[in-house]
């Protein structure tokens, strides 16, 4: 891509509505827009970085048998009505809207309702079964504050999946594997496994907890106690003295952290199924409830607290996974030989497959070393004449401070080696 096409311009100075450091470093970045409060939209660098983090949720929820749907955002009320869901009084943050008709209709927040709804068009015997679908969706949420950026979205992405089972031990076994795959997708995205902690938490409806996934941050909106040791953490929501013992836990050992919660799965027993009809014939002919679970990750909340994390006073710094370009490529001054070479160079990168940004801009050095450093590309590569009387291109990590100069051959095995798909 060459900066030159790319209609973003970054900002010195946060937007002074903005309280959030994701929020204002996305923002100068021309990562997003602010549209409103809890609103943004997406340019082709932010929704590069959406595309990545997407791709290996994606790629880890195939892998655990997922079908991957697109559900509609407009939901049908006597669907809710019937699991006892659409007062307000049951949930407070319902967007929902009339019809012409003056009927009502819902801006769906979650979809247990109707992708249990469809599935009745599907599934009727045992052979049908399991059946694990997700998407990944734009949720709405009437958020009463929304002051952290993407990671308090009223419209964000999330990822849900819902399992069908026959048999609890079905639904069990299926659940960790989900659970696994979570703490693989936060891995992969740049988390590493120390401040990851899958955490027992509230809202468990067949079970006595739900699982949260929760990343330790300072901007955490969630208190959790965690046993580094052992692994385990409890939200302050069930920190009591009989979950404690119930989990074999031991004050003493625990520790208040702030924390972020990225995912949360839940056992849904066979409420959703039952209340809406959807049943199975099992090999003797017998009608039986399904068992459900539901997953959900929050992806707009993950590139939020990906850029609050990942991040030092000159801008962004993405891991290499999630990057929305691989280089930053920019050329300085004017000289002819140092276009040529430059444009030589982004041809070569660009057939090696290694993602650009080509900074063939007439700016001065200053304005795109800067906006290098904001983008937090992983690789930053300069042609100058300087460069090229000293045999190459000037290559510098976005982590490091050295730079040092390669031939271009080099420069291409170095970039395409550590390429990361
Ligand atoms: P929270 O407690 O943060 O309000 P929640 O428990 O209501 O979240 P879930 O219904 O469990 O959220 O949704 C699944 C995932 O979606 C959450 O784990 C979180 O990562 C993400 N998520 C939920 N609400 C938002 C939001 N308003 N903005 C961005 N992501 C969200
Ligand atoms: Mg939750």
């Amino acid at each position: 891509m060459r900066r030159s096409q790319l209609f973003i311009k970054t900002r010195k100075e946060a937007p002074a509505d903005e309280e959030s450091k994701n929020a204002q470093l996305l923002i100068r970045a021309g990562y997003i827009h602010k549209e409103m409060a809890g609103v943004y939209s997406y340019t082709l660098l932010g929704k590069t970085v959406i595309d990545n983090l997407s791709q290996i949720i994606r790629q880890e929820m195939n892998a655990v048998g997922g079908n991957e749907v697109l559900m509609s955002t407009l939901q049908n009320k006597d669907l809710w009505e019937t699991t006892g869901r659409w007062d307000d009084k049951a949930v407070d943050n319902w967007f929902k809207s009339k019809l012409v008709s003056g009927a009502e209709v819902g801006i769906g927040l979650s979809h247990e309702e109707p992708i249990t709804n469809m599935l009745r068009s599907y599934i009727s015997s045992y052979k049908d079964l399991p059946v694990y679908t997700y998407q990944i969706q734009d949720k709405f949420r009437n958020e009463l504050r929304a002051k952290s950026g993407l990671l308090r979205g009223r419209e964000f992405l999330m990822k849900d999946l819902y399992s069908f089972s026959r048999t609890q031990s079905e639904h069990d076994k299926f659940y960790e594997k989900v659970a696994a795959a979570y703490l693989m997708i936060f891995e992969r995205v740049g988390f590493a496994d120390d401040i990851t902690y899958r955490t027992f938490a509230s809202g468990g409806i067949f079970s006595r907890f739900s699982d949260e996934f929760q990343v330790l941050s300072h901007v955490g909106e969630d208190t959790i106690y965690v046993d580094e040791a052992k692994k385990m953490a409890i939200n302050k929501e069930v920190y009591t003295d009989e979950n404690i013992e119930h989990l074999g836990l031991n004050k003493g050992q625990l520790s208040e952290k702030r924390a972020v919660e990225v995912g949360n799965i839940f056992a849904l027993g066979s409420k959703y199924s039952d209340a809406l009809g959807l049943k199975f014939t099992d090999e003797s002919g017998q009608q039986q409830s399904i068992i459900m679970g539901c997953y959900g990750i929050g992806v707009s909340r993950l590139m939020g607290l990906l850029a609050e994390h990942f991040a030092d006073e000159h801008g962004l710094v993405w891991p290499a996974n999630i990057a929305p370009y691989k280089v930053y490529l920019a050329s300085l001054g004017e000289a002819a030989e140092v276009s040529k070479a430059a444009d030589g160079l982004y041809e070569a990168l660009s057939q090696a497959g290694v993602s650009v940004i080509y900074d063939d801009r007439d700016e001065r050095p200053g304005e795109k070393f800067a906006d290098a450093d904001l983008f937090g590309l992983p690789y930053r590569v300069v042609v100058s004449q300087k460069s090229l009387e000293q045999g190459g291109f000037e290559l510098k990590s976005r982590t490091s401070t050295s730079t040092e100069v390669v031939p271009q051959e080099k420069l291409l095995s170095i970039l395409s080696d550590s390429r990361q798909d």
